[in-house]
This record gives C-alpha cells, sequence and structure tokens, in this order.
C-alpha cells in the first residue's frame, strides 16, 4: 500500500527505534522512560505532545502492573492512535461548498488541490478551481494543467488582478454551472505576512458574503519535511485564519512524519488529508487507525 510504502521512513525512524529500544532493555524503569522521551523527540513528535504521551504512558504502566518492555510499546501506540482522534472528511454539505486552501510557496498547495480536485471528481462531483494566486503567472498556469487532469473547471484573471474578485467570479461561475465543490488557491508569499493575512481576510469576507450558508472548509497546507517547523508555521496562519483543517504533504520520503500525530493535539485541528507522492493519486484522506497501523506495522 501506498501509506505504507510512504511511511517507510517515518516507521524506520520512529518505531524501529521504538522497538530496538524494547528488545534492548529487559525492565521497564526511569532509563527506559528516558529513551522512550527522546525517541519520540528525535522523531519529530514534538516536545509538548511528547510530554503528555510520557504522562499517559506512565500512568497506564504504573496501573496496569505492566512490566515487559514490548507491552509498553503496545500501550504507546494505543496512546498514539487516540492522541490522532477519529477520521475528519471535508465538509461538502452544500452546493457549492467551498475549499479555501493556504500555505506557503513550495509546500505542494497547487499540487493537493489538483489531487483534491481528482479525488473529488472520482466521487462524481463537479469540481471548480478559482486561480487565486495572482501574484505568480506561473501559479495559474500550473493549476490550469491540474485543472485540465483533474477534469475540473477553472476561473483565472490576469496575473497581479485582484483574488478576492477572482474568487468572486469563481463562486457566480460555480452557482451557474452547478458545481458541487469551489476550490480556491491563494498566494503564498510569506515575506509580506500582513498583505498576505489581509488578501486572505478580504477572500474569506467574498466567501461569506455571496455564500452566506455554503460549508466552507479552509486547508492550510504543510510541508511533513519541515517536521516541528510546520507546526509553528501553522501557529502564524491560525492567528490569522480560521484554520478548519490541515493537509501535509511529502510523507513520503520523509523521516519526520512524527510531526502528524501531535497536530490535532497542538492545533486543535484535524488532519484532512495526507500528500505521499507527487502523481495525481497520491493524496489520501487522512484515518488516524490506518496511519497508525502503518507507523506500526
Ligand atoms: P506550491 O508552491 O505550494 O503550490 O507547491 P507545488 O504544488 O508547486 O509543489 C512543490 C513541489 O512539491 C512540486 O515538485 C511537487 O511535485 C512536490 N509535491 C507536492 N506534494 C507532494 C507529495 O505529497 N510528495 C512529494 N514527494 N512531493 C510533493
Amino acid at each position: 500500500e501506498k501509506i505504507s510504502a510512504g511511511l517507510k521512513k517515518t516507521r524506520d525512524s520512529l518505531m524501529g527505534r521504538l522497538e530496538d529500544l524494547a528488545a534492548g532493555f529487559t525492565k521497564v524503569d526511569e532509563d527506559f522512560f528516558d529513551e522512550l522521551e527522546e525517541t519520540l523527540i528525535m522523531g519529530d513528535v514534538g516536545a509538548n505532545v511528547t510530554m503528555r504521551i510520557m504522562d499517559e504512558l506512565r500512568d497506564r504502566v504504573r496501573h496496569a502492573g505492566i512490566t515487559e518492555p514490548t507491552e509498553v510499546i503496545g500501550q504507546l501506540r494505543e496512546i498514539i492512535t487516540g492522541l490522532m482522534g477519529e477520521e475528519s472528511p471535508l465538509d461538502l454539505s452544500t452546493k457549492p461548498s467551498v475549499v479555501l486552501v493556504i500555505g506557503v510557496n513550495g509546500v505542494g498547495k497547487t499540487t493537493t488541490i489538483g489531487k483534491m480536485a481528482a479525488y473529488l471528481r472520482g466521487e462524481g462531483k463537479q469540481v471548480l478551481l478559482a486561480a487565486a494566486d495572482t501574484f505568480r503567472a506561473a501559479a495559474a498556469e500550473q493549476l490550469a494543467v491540474w485543472a485540465d487532469r483533474a477534469g475540473a473547471e477553472l476561473i483565472r484573471h490576469e496575473e497581479g488582478s485582484d483574488p478576492a474578485s477572482v474568487v468572486f467570479d469563481a463562486i457566480h461561475a460555480g452557482k451557474s454551472r452547478g458545481a458541487d465543490v469551489i476550490i480556491c488557491d491563494t498566494a503564498g508569499r510569506l515575506h509580506n505576512k500582513k498583505n498576505l493575512m489581509d488578501e486572505l481576510s478580504k477572500i474569506a469576507r467574498v466567501i461569506s458574503r455571496e455564500l452566506p450558508d455554503a460549508a466552507v472548509e479552509v486547508l492550510l497546507v504543510l510541508d511533513a519535511t519541515t517536521g516541528q517547523n510546520a507546526i509553528s508555521q501553522a501557529r502564524s496562519f491560525q492567528e490569522a485564519a480560521g484554520i478548519t483543517g490541515i493537509v501535509l504533504t511529502k510523507l513520503d520520503g520523509t523521516a519526520k512524519g512524527g510531526a502528524v500525530i501531535g497536530i490535532r493535539e497542538e492545533l486543535g485541528v484535524p488532519v484532512k488529508f495526507i500528500g505521499v507522492g507527487e502523481g495525481i493519486d497520491d493524496l489520501r484522506p487522512f484515518v488516524p487507525a490506518e496511519f497508525a497501523a502503518a507507523l506500526f506495522e
């Protein structure tokens, strides 16, 4: 399976080490707990979340009187699975519904939109893409290629035009053409944060004015290869935009996938999709139990 193959590096770096650790200890003592903690931190799980996991693990071990290191790893698996919560699918309950996709350049935003369009097309939905990253001409070009591949429609304006007006047009086109989902690309330049955030709130205002009752998802795309830095990046976006979910890209080829474990806990929003490759089929709904199984297999 693609998810399992994609997670190989993370599995080796995190679970591989935990198993080696369990094999190297004969009893469950403070040294063992210290090494476990260290391994989670090295596996990009994040300091806060690691603390939470370790507290709960110690509690469980104490209460159940566990003395076998391998049994402790079993408990750890349960705790990690629980932390990631339930699957959280996109809310597409209105026609049209809107998915606003945000994130800094290079994280895989455009690719994710293309893959998501294909995924939704596969579910029989009419998809319309709005090229509201008008800052880079190449962005609209790239989106046009993906729209073609995915069988989605595209609304684009000239380079440098007002992103909110692209979204406005996309909403009206979407309504008249009977689109089920309108997915909006946005600019991701971070060097001018105030500008970017103003632009996002202007787009959000257009959406709520033109489609006051629509289901709206605001998805932040994060690059898994940046590990814990992705979490800090998410915090600065969260201050400005009401994020409803995370898409974590490039989980294939990184050993830092442990960052997924703490996202819901740290950011208070679920991971909705993961990217496990560059191809059109390489976006998967995030199913925590499936992810945990691939991680611990
Ligand atoms: P944007 O600037 O955020 O729109 O980023 P792009 O969509 O242009 O993607 C940047 C690069 O990341 C491209 O080379 C993509 O093929 C690659 N990419 C995107 N998602 C994934 C993924 O899940 N896995 C891998 N391996 N590469 C990805």
